[in-house]
């Protein structure tokens, strides 16, 4: 198991210094940065190189994470969308090859997040296995594993279980296509987070960890030692990524709905230390033996 965090942590906007923020969570002892697959579309190639090879020399892992805007849904019902969509993430995973990064995880099944102004949910999934199975083939040619990102009712209608996850993988039947399950998601639309983990068995292959209020394990009531327990059960060896969220405004306020200062005026320095004591926590949970 290796241990990550989302970029967007210290901020309220979906942007960074992403050479920073490296150096910074692998001093902090984290082993994975997930960054904003869209922005790699926005880098130059010398940038993609540099943050590959800082990377290399940190011992750092790159993962990427996508919610793919509306006019590009790859189950849209119309096709030119659906072509868009494919585009969009076929030259993410093109970029991500240039930049030795071999996970993309989120809402690539669809668009994110959803406005429920189309509510045929078989329409949608059928559309959306199709696209995959066409994703797939650049996800092979990339070396890359795409993970269905399952969330819960008020971002999609379309993956918000572990059982829902294995039925759309299988209609995909690639060996590039698994799950990425999220503890807030889960904590929500699960009748047990353990459970839910032995559900997507071997698929899974990336986990999401954030408390149901999207703060950092350890600081709420999610059972975290019975977690770490299944992740065990089904020897769970991928990335386990926090997505904590902690400020309101920007973007990443309105998106994320974050409508108060969560961490209370913490300061920089504060949060280092919250993130790093969660590491901590995750670290005895997740890997000590019973
Ligand atoms: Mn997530």
């Amino acid at each position: 198991m290796k241990f990550g965090t989302l970029y967007s942590y210290w901020g309220n906007t979906w942007s960074c210094d992403y050479l920073e923020t490296a150096k910074r969570v692998r001093k902090l002892g984290f082993d994975i940065l997930e960054i904003g697959a869209g922005h790699l579309l926005e880098m130059e190639d010398e940038e993609i190189l540099a943050l590959r090879n800082l990377a290399r020399d940190l011992g750092l892992t790159i993962t990427c994470n996508i919610g793919p805007p509306k006019d590009k849904d790859v189950a849209s019902s119309d096709a030119s969308v659906r072509r868009a969509g494919i585009k969009f993430l076929t030259d993410i995973m093109n970029a991500m090859n240039r930049l030795d990064s071999k996970i993309i995880v989120g809402v690539q099944y669809t668009y994110w997040p959803n406005d429920f102004s189309d509510l045929d949910k078989p329409a949608i999934w059928k559309r959306g296995v199709e696209s995959m199975k066409k994703l797939a083939v650049a996800a092979v040619e990339n070396d890359v594993r795409i993970c269905l990102e399952v969330v819960n009712r008020f971002e999609t209608h379309i993956l918000n279980t572990a059982a829902e996850a294995n039925q759309f993988c299988d209609e995909v039947g690639s060996d590039n296509v698994g799950v990425l399950l999220d503890t807030f998601h889960m904590n929500i639309e699960e009748d047990n987070i353990a459970e839910a983990i032995r559900t997507s068995g071997s698929r899974l292959w990336h986990l999401h960890v954030g408390e149901g209020n999207r703060k950092v394990p350890g600081e709420g009531s999610l059972p975290w030692a019975e977690i770490g327990k299944s992740l065990r059960d089904i020897r769970f060896d991928g990335g386990v990524v926090m997505e904590p969220f902690y400020y309101d405004g920007g973007q990443v306020g309105k998106d994320i709905k974050v409508w108060r200062d969560i961490s209370e005026g913490a300061s920089p320095e504060e949060m280092d230390t919250r993130i790093a004591d969660s590491l901590t926590f995750l670290r005895k949970n997740f890997l000590t033996e019973d």
